[in-house]
C-alpha cells in the first residue's frame, strides 16, 4: 500500500478579483475556486488519477473537516485524518488581481496535542508493514516539532518501507540523517541546504550521497537525477503553463508510482516529468490529463550534464 502522510493539510481558497486589490475598498470577487493544499495531499490525488490505490493520512482540524474531506473527495482520495478536536484545517486565501499578480493569506494550522501525535504513531504501527510506500510532504504546523518529525521516520523505519519525503530546511536535513529513502528538493531547497558558491551539479552530488535516491527538480528545466557514472537531466517539452502550483508534488506522484510499478530509476524521473509536465497545464493544483502523457513522453530530452 501507499500512504502519503499530510501534516499540515490546507484548504485553498482562491479568489479571481474584478479589478485589483484596493485597500479600504469593496474588493469584489468575480470567481471562486476551492482546492486542495498541503503537499502530501497531492500526491493521493495524483495516484488516484492514475489509478493507483493510497491512503491520506495526517491531521485534520474537526472544525471544518466535513468541508476538507469533500475537497478530498473531488479527487476520490481515501483518507483516515486523526482528527484534532476544537482545531481547523488551515484555509489559505490567494487573491488574484483582474491584471494578475496574487496575494497569499495562510494559516499556522492546529495545534496537536501530544495524544493526537501519538494516534498517528498508533495507526502506522498498525498498518504500514514492509514493502509500502510512505510519502511525507509539505512541513508540519508549528507544534509538531523537529524532534516529533524525526520520531515519525523512526517509526516507519522499523518496518522495511520505501520512505518519500519532500520537505524544506530543516526537516530536509533531519530526513536525510535518519536515512529516508528518497528526497526531491528543487534548486532553491538545495541551495539552502548547501549555500556554498560552488555549482548545482557540485551541490547536487554531495545530496546523492548522503541518500539512496535523490532528485533535484528544475522547475521548467525538468530534474535532475545520478547514477554511478553520470549526472542526467530529464527535460520536459515547451508546453502552456497555467499555474505551477503543486507542480513539485505532481513530479513526486509520477515518481512514487514509477516505484510502486518497480520503474528504474530514469523511468521513474520520466513519470515524474510527464505527471508534473501535465499538471501545469491546469488550473488544479493536483489536475492531470493522461491524454496529455504520449506527446510529453515523445519529446522527453534526457542530457547527461556531468
Ligand atoms: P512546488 O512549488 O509544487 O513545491 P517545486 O518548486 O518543488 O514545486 P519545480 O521544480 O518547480 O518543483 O517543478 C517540478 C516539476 O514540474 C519539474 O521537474 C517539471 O517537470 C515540472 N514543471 C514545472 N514548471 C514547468 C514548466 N514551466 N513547464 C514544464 N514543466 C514544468
Ligand atoms: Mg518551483
Ligand atoms: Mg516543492
Amino acid at each position: 500500500m501507499i500512504y502519503t502522510i499530510t501534516l499540515n493539510p490546507a484548504i485553498d481558497k482562491i479568489k479571481y478579483l474584478e479589478g485589483n486589490l484596493k485597500q479600504e475598498q469593496n474588493n469584489r470577487v468575480e470567481k471562486n475556486f476551492i482546492d486542495l493544499g498541503g503537499k502530501a495531499t497531492h500526491v493521493s490525488a495524483i495516484l488516484q488519477q492514475l489509478n493507483q490505490e493510497n491512503i491520506a493520512l495526517g491531521f485534520a482540524g474537526d472544525m471544518n473537516k466535513e468541508e476538507f474531506y469533500r475537497v478530498l473527495e473531488l479527487y476520490e482520495i481515501k483518507h483516515e485524518y486523526i482528527e484534532v478536536r476544537n482545531e481547523s484545517v488551515r484555509e489559505s486565501i490567494v487573491v488574484i488581481n483582474n491584471s494578475g499578480g496574487s496575494y497569499m493569506i495562510t494559516e499556522k494550522g492546529p495545534i496537536i496535542s501530544k495524544l493526537d501525535k501519538k494516534k498517528l504513531s498508533h495507526i502506522l504501527e498498525d498498518k504500514v508493514k514492509g514493502g509500502d510506500i510512505i510519502v511525507i510532504a509539505g512541513s508540519p504546523p508549528p507544534t509538531y516539532s523537529l524532534q516529533d518529525f524525526r520520531e515519525l521516520i523512526k517509526i516507519l523505519k522499523r518496518n522495511s518501507v520505501y520512505i518519500a519525503c519532500d520537505v524544506a530546511g530543516e526537516y530536509l536535513k533531519a530526513a536525510l540523517e535518519e536515512k529516508v529513502d528518497f528526497v526531491k528538493p528543487n534548486e532553491h531547497e538545495l541551495n539552502v541546504l548547501y549555500p556554498g558558491e560552488e555549482e548545482i551539479y557540485e551541490k547536487f552530488m554531495k545530496l546523492s550521497e548522503r541518500v539512496k535516491n535523490a532528485v533535484c527538480s528544475l522547475g521548467s528545466e525538468g530534474a535532475m537525477y545520478m547514477t554511478k557514472d553520470a549526472i542526467y537531466q530529464v527535460k520536459p517539452p515547451k508546453v502552456d503553463i497555467l499555474s505551477d502550483t503543486g507542480a513539485g508534488d505532481s513530479f513526486v506522484g509520477g515518481y512514487i508510482y514509477g516505484v510502486s510499478q518497480n520503474y528504474s530509476t530514469r523511468d521513474c524521473v520520466k513519470q515524474g516529468i510527464i505527471v508534473s509536465a501535465s499538471k501545469v497545464q491546469h488550473y488544479g493544483s493536483c489536475k492531470i490529463d493522461l491524454n496529455q502523457f504520449n506527446y510529453i513522453e515523445n519529446n522527453i530530452e534526457i542530457l547527461e550534464v556531468r
